[in-house]
């Protein structure tokens, strides 16, 4: 299974041969993830350390699970309480933690670009969490997994993602990833939230929702990212709910069978209807959830394979 890469820092350098990979043995995790004992010894020995300079609940319990159950020694860091704090800078921070030897580090960070600066300074593989504005690489993953599971496939879906563009890592992740497999992609939301170089993805723009909906496989909503802006980027939140926030009218617009994503944490009332996001007729968003640790647990045991080969091969004295 090949997967030639020693980090996952984005989509962005992906085959889509190796997508489809990911999600391959991701589907074997789901299976594992679902059976009794679920447990395998694919990272066993190694050294895990979760480093989240900023907040989440399901990114962090999700890679710390999939790391459990492939038998790694999962550390999770709070960076909160770190020696950040007392003003180490992140290079001080990752030399000391690879001082330590890790195997795998997960970080997410608020700057774009952080993860990868990062992952230049360090011997073990890196996953990006999700760094600022710019990847979320294990979230689209995720998000493939699902749709694939839920649609049959991952090509010529007309996908809709919606609603704060802009500030989201994840529409970014996910637009790289959905034209990689060649879906349709659309980017639904009001003109101060789309960013301003949209023209290179080659997507469809449109800033009214029955429009943009119309005749959708997918519908994507994504969460006003409120600590990202810096400015008045809508009128009010009740206004953005009426004109952008996803209920059961706007929804009448896309496929009777059209499924209903959001990445979490989701503001019920302003991107989405409580009702619609907890409807398990059209709403996947547990599955995503589920999907995540079984998403995660794939990337980690692909780079953990490199990782070992690697390390053998320079230990029989031949450098890669
Ligand atoms: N959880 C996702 C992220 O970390 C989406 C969000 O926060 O809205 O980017």
């Amino acid at each position: 299974m090949t997967f030639r890469h020693r980090h996952l820092l984005g989509i962005e350098p992906l085959h889509p041969a190796e997508i489809t990979n990911v999600l391959d043995l991701a589907d074997r995790y789901v299976d594992l993830s679902r059976a009794p004992h679920k447990r395998s010894d694919a990272l066993a020995g190694l050294t895990q350390i979760n480093m989240f300079f900023e907040n989440s609940t399901r990114t962090q319990a999700s890679f710390e699970i999939a790391g459990k159950r492939l038998g790694a020694d999962v550390m999770n860091m709070s960076m909160q309480a770190s020696s950040i704090k007392k003003g180490e800078t992140l290079i001080d921070t990752a030399l000391t933690l690879n001082a330590m030897r890790p195997d795998l580090l997960v970080v997410r960070h608020p700057h774009s670009g952080a993860v990868n600066l990062l992952a230049s300074k360090v011997n073990c593989a890196v996953l990006n969490a999700g760094d600022g504005k710019h990847e979320h690489p294990t979230q689209a993953l995720l998000d493939a997994l699902t749709i694939r599971r839920a649609k049959g496939r991952l090509h010529r879906l007309t996908i809709a993602i919606c609603g704060d563009i802009a500030h989201s890592r994840v529409a970014r992740s996910n637009l790289i990833l959905l034209g990689k497999m060649e879906n349709r992609v659309r980017l639904v939301g009001p003109p101060t939230l789309m960013p301003s170089q949209i023209g290179e993805f080659g997507v469809e723009v449109y800033d009214d929702m029955a429009k943009g909906l119309e005749g959708a496989d997918v519908v994507m909503m994504l969460r006003l990212q409120k600590e990202r802006m810096d400015g008045g980027f809508i009128p009010s939140e009740r206004e953005y709910y009426h004109r952008y926030g996803l209920d059961s009218e706007k929804l009448a617009h896309a496929k009777p069978d059209a499924i209903v994503m959001h990445p979490g944490p989701m503001n019920r009332g302003v991107e989405i209807d409580g009702t619609i996001a907890d409807d398990i007729n059209r709403s996947v968003i547990q599955e995503q959830v589920e999907m995540g640790v079984a998403v995660r647990m794939a990337a980690m045991d692909l780079l953990a394979r490199n990782l070992r080969s690697e390390r053998d091969t320079n230990t029989e004295g031949t450098m890669v």
